[in-house]
């Protein structure tokens, strides 16, 4: 804790007169307080607003929605997958009754030509004879694989439907979502836009170089360029200052812009406390 030594550059720690800037404001704070009193009025403007934009990037239902938007992109992923194996099955199901059809064809053909033909060699009709049941045979196993493959989409086709269904539901949930998100924006921009026009009146009232000096330290000290000095310690840094300290900033002229030396901000001293006068000892016995 420091006055402003006389060689100090203008942005040092030290004393500045508030009441004396160059580029004096419209008019002195409302309600009689002191410039400093304002100003820290103003830090807890800023405090409430970044608690508000804070708040406002955490909504719950942002991330409610973005769960969602996430889980609906994963069963959209299990979909196509499935989709993608269902697909190569029916594929291969067409490809087997095509060859059933034309097992099928290709038998009766020969049967229509062996009970047409009188006076066919033995051996021609023996060799017909034997390719039809050499069809009949290759029918069967065509048959029984087309099986296995309806067995096999069995389970795909119920997993398929139960993920369209799984989609239709986050679809809802998400669009239920995004209306109570857009509501709490609506709700935190609202007492933003509030905070934020009664911040910007109220910091029109100080005193130029002491705005400066103040948003130059805000945006330096992560948010916090005033703090008040509360008992002992500074609010901004939460350091103990030495009591002899506290009390000479606490003798100097009303207005005085004091800087906290470990952390650099605008200290404003709390009003001094009421002393209370200490309890006489009882009397003994
Ligand atoms: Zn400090």
């Amino acid at each position: 804790m420091t006055d402003a030594p006389e060689d100090a550059p203008e942005d040092a720690p030290g004393v500045v007169p508030e009441d004396a800037p160059e580029d004096a404001p419209s008019g002195p704070p409302p309600g009689g307080r002191s410039f400093l009193d304002a100003l820290l009025e103003v830090q807890d403007m800023d405090t409430g607003i970044a608690q508000l934009e804070h708040r406002r990037a955490a909504l719950p239902e942002r991330q409610e929605l973005s769960r969602l938007t996430d889980a609906l992109k994963e069963a959209g992923r299990r979909y196509a997958e499935v989709q993608g194996a269902r697909g190569e099955l029916a594929g291969r199901q067409q490809e087997l009754e095509n060859e059933i059809a034309a097992t099928s064809t290709r038998r009766e053909a020969l049967e229509q030509r062996m009970y047409a033909a009188r006076g066919t060699p033995a051996r021609d009709l023996q060799a017909m004879d034997d390719e039809i049941r050499h069809l009949r045979a290759r029918r069967d196993e065509l048959e029984d694989a087309e099986l296995e493959v309806m067995v096999e989409l069995e389970p795909l086709d119920s997993t398929s439907a139960s993920l369209e269904a799984e989609g239709r539901a986050l679809r809802a949930a998400a669009e239920q979502q995004r209306d109570a998100l857009a509501a709490a924006e609506t709700d935190i921009d609202a007492q933003l836009g509030t905070l934020v026009a009664a911040r910007a009146a109220l910091a029109g009232t100080l005193p130029g170089d002491l705005r400066d000096r103040y948003e130059s330290l805000r945006t330096r000290l992560g948010g916090t360029g005033a703090a008040r000095l509360a008992g002992n310690r500074c609010s901004g840094c939460h350091l103990e200052l030495p009591s002899m300290e506290v009390d000479r900033i606490r003798h100097l002229p009303v207005g005085t812009v004091v800087t906290c030396e470990q952390c650099g901000r605008i200290l404003v001293p709390a009003p001094a406390p009421v002393p209370v006068p200490a309890p006489a000892p009882a009397p003994p016995g």
